[in-house]
């Protein structure tokens, strides 16, 4: 499902790679189940729903791609773990049917290399083909990657191995196109990213900013409308929780005084919300929403 909006004078694509189907307790860590339960309904295995987004930006220096989803590349023993739809192509069908070639990206920025994030960056030279050589999906573009998240993908330890695959970007590096670059980063007139340690060790949200209006792309800096809530809501994914919790309470501060939307990567509910002052502190009025089950269980979305 893609939405497409303006931020000031840029516009602004929300597309997706599909649903995914998660355990529950992975997003929401040390959370009861029946807290988090009233939240998004689990099925039978105690799996929900979960949106893999991605953000097409139309800048001034070129089109930009934030995060490539799951990809073309898994085998069938993942799609069945992870419960998603045989479909092939599903981002790059979404920048299709908005008028957008893989070969018109200029710029993929990674918020972090984990799988759900990076598996689109390269596919089989023949897409169903696992012994065609791997080659980058978007052969014009320049891919960044942040220093200390490429050698943590690239020297993984027990915890982080499932889901870094030198095969998302491997083929990149190989083709001169992968940048490594250290910090925040300008991208673009109004495009800018902020590096916000938790879920990994430098994962990094995306802002854009112009004409007074602004968008935050949260990533997995608070992949569901509920972390930003609930601060102390956490995903047992978050290799350094503590950080995630100041990480948040820092975003959640900047977007709330400049009235920012914000993009939630994996609710598969609460697409966009902005902050209001509530109670318990700020919290998140959705602005668009989905049904993610219904989503999720058809196929399409
Ligand atoms: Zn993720």
């Amino acid at each position: 499902m893609s939405y497409s909006l303006t931020i000031g004078s840029i516009r602004c694509h929300i597309i997706s790679d599909g649903h995914q189907w998660s355990d529950g307790g992975g997003f929401f860590g040390l959370v009861p189940r029946i807290l988090w339960e009233p939240v998004i309904r689990p099925d039978e295995r105690n799996r929900i729903p979960v949106v893999l987004r991605s953000l097409l930006i139309e800048s001034d220096a070129g089109l930009i791609l934030v995060d490539t989803g799951q990809g073309d590349k898994l085998g069938d023993r993942e799609w069945r773990r992870l419960g998603m739809a045989p479909r092939r192509e599903r981002l790059v069908g979404e920048m299709a049917a908005l008028g957008f070639k893989p070969d018109d990206v200029d710029t993929v920025l990674f918020t972090h290399l984990h799988a759900d994030h990076a598996g689109g960056a390269t596919r089989w030279s023949t897409l169903d083909d696992p012994t065609s050589p791997l080659v980058p999906t978007f052969s014009n573009a320049r891919y960044l990657a942040q220093r200390i998240d490429l050698a943590d993908a690239s020297f993984p330890n027990e915890r982080t191995r499932g889901t870094y695959f030198p095969q998302n970007w491997q083929p990149l590096e190989a083709a001169g196109l992968l940048d490594v670059v250290d910090g925040d980063q300008q991208l673009a007139s109004g495009v800018r990213t902020e590096v916000v340690p938790g879920h990994t060790g430098s994962i990094q949200a995306v802002w854009i900013e112009d004409g007074g209006d602004s968008l935050l792309f949260l990533g997995d800096t608070c992949s569901w409308a509920a972390h930003m809530d609930r601060l102390a809501w956490v995903p047992a994914f978050d290799i350094y929780p503590m950080q995630s919790i100041e990480g948040k309470r820092r975003l959640r501060a900047q977007a709330f005084a400049k009235k920012s939307l914000l993009v939630f990567q994996h609710d598969s509910q609460v697409v966009t919300g902005r902050l209001a002052e509530g109670e318990r502190g700020p919290f998140v009025q959705a602005e668009i929403m989905e049904d993610g089950w219904a989503l999720a269980e058809s196929g399409k979305g």
